[in-house]
């Protein structure tokens, strides 16, 4: 019986252990923090070894595979142990996909993911096919393969995740773009970064595809330079495109071979112009899939959104009030600010990730009537925009920053929520930021 043990005790490593089960595994768990009551429940009841607060190396080194979870860095003392061994170290995304037949659709990107998953998801789904959702949304891929396989998969894929494939191609691929994020699991070079989320592509085959941005010169840049075996299918706002989809006199168009979709954006429920591009990718694939075009057409329609995403949350005195939590970085800060069609106060700050703010400058010019910082040290944000905006405020609570908002918005203009910033100075996380948002401006 060989061994697999797996180092994470949350979703996707005990989503792998259920999975590693089924295939007659001698499966083992070992987690350095504390496993939640729930996931210890589940381990019981497989009959699922574990331990938690440790690592036992005798326990560890003996495996024959090892799955990781995305979480655990690779300087971690043990992960570097392992490596030297030269054990077979898998991401949960690479041991679940051993396991299953279905036809992949991976997405990754460094905003946008989560977005363009559901959005995908939503279309298959509308269409009729067999279909699972996972990534870092409901239960693991694995978990799924092991309980209720499907004969199609929408996958969003962290870079982390990447990291750890050797074999796994998805059909098709989707890259919304990279910006630079998490460079400190990449040694700050943003080349490593690049390179990973490319890991994509890197088992794809001639008959496979690959969607991406066409605008991102990072993504264009790296395909001219690394040449991609699969079929190429760009997505852009700015320039015609031979096959894929492109912006034709304020219509979507796509074309596949010859075969056209076509759908004015302003029929799209979700707005913003990284909401276009997110819905030409999804559109994408649904057409390849075969998708019926006028369900297509109503997918989209009908597409709400998701929570802490450019979220419209009330209107109040003609003031829209929008929750865009999850803008944990510069580049999702820029969307919204640009999806924004008056005036807008803006609610920044949190932990600042080494930001650069210079692309922010002329839509802060244009659109910006107040900042609201809201973080522990907002020096880094007083100091990027205390030229370009006379009122520029700070507080220390949710409660106070939406009530100074509330005072400084006039009718017809928005109050924006898009931190630029992670959460972690005052809030557990960008859900918990996001809920004490919606719930502050539901009290005014
Ligand atoms: P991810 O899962 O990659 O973090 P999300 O869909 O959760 O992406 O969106 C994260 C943030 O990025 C949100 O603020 C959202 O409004 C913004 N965003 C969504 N799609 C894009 C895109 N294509 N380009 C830039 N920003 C985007």
């Amino acid at each position: 019986m060989k061994r697999l043990v797996i180092l994470g005790g949350g979703e996707s490593g005990v989503g792998t252990a259920i999975l590693g089960k089924k295939e007659g595994y001698d499966v083992f768990v070992s987690d350095s923090g504390v496993i939640t009551e729930y996931y210890k429940e589940v381990l019981k009841n497989f009959e699922i070894e574990w331990e938690e607060e440790q690592h036992t190396e005798s326990k560890i080194l003996n495996a024959d595979m090892v799955m990781k979870s995305p979480g655990i860095p690779d300087k971690a003392t043990l992960v570097r142990k392992l490596n030297e061994k030269g054990m077979p170290i898998l991401s949960e995304i690479e041991f679940a996909s051993r396991y299953t037949t279905a036809q992949i659709v991976g997405i990754t990107g460094s905003n946008g993911k989560t977005t363009t998953t559901m959005l995908t998801n939503h279309i298959l789904k509308g269409g009729g096919l067999d279909i699972g959702m996972a990534g870092n949304i409901g239960d693991s891929f694995a978990k799924q393969v092991a309980e209720n396989d499907t004969l199609h998969y929408v996958l969003e894929l962290s870079s982390f995740q990447l990291d750890g494939i050797s074999e796994f191609a998805p059909h098709i691929a989707i890259l919304t773009n990279i910006t630079p994020d998490h460079l400190d699991r990449y040694e700050y070079q943003f080349e490593k970064y690049i390179v990973s989320k490319f890991r994509i592509v890197m088992n794809q085959k001639e008959d496979d595809y690959f969607i991406y941005d066409a605008d991102d010169e990072v993504i264009t840049k790296y395909i001219e330079e690394y040449p991609i075996r699969s079929r190429l299918l760009p997505f852009s706002l700015k320039k015609k495109v031979e096959n894929g989809a492109y912006l034709e006199e304020e219509n979507i168009k796509i074309t596949i071979d010859n075969n056209e979709f076509i759908m004015p954006v302003a029929n799209l429920e979700l707005k913003g112009n990284h909401n276009v591009k997110n819905a030409m990718a999804a559109a994408t694939v649904a057409q390849l899939l075969k998708i019926r075009k006028t369900t297509i057409r109503e997918c989209l329609e009908n597409f709400h959104g998701v929570e802490h995403r450019l979220e419209s949350v009330l209107k109040i005195n003609n003031v829209q009030y929008i929750n865009d939590s999850k803008a944990t970085n510069v580049n999702a800060t820029f969307y919204a600010l640009d999806a924004m069609k008056s005036a807008t106060v803006w609610i920044v700050g949190g932990v600042d990730k080494g930001n650069d703010y210079t692309e922010l400058y002329s839509l802060v010019n244009e659109k910006v009537k107040a900042i609201i910082c809201l973080g522990v040290d907002n020096t880094r944000i007083i100091n990027a925009f205390g030229n370009c905006v006379d009122n520029i405020v700070e507080t220390q609570s949710m409660k106070e920053a939406v009530n100074l908002a509330y005072k400084i918005a006039e009718r017809n203009e928005n109050v924006l929520l898009s931190p630029a910033c992670a959460s972690f100075d005052l809030f557990e996380n960008y859900e918990e930021r996001g809920r004490q948002f919606k719930e502050a401006v539901r009290e005014l």
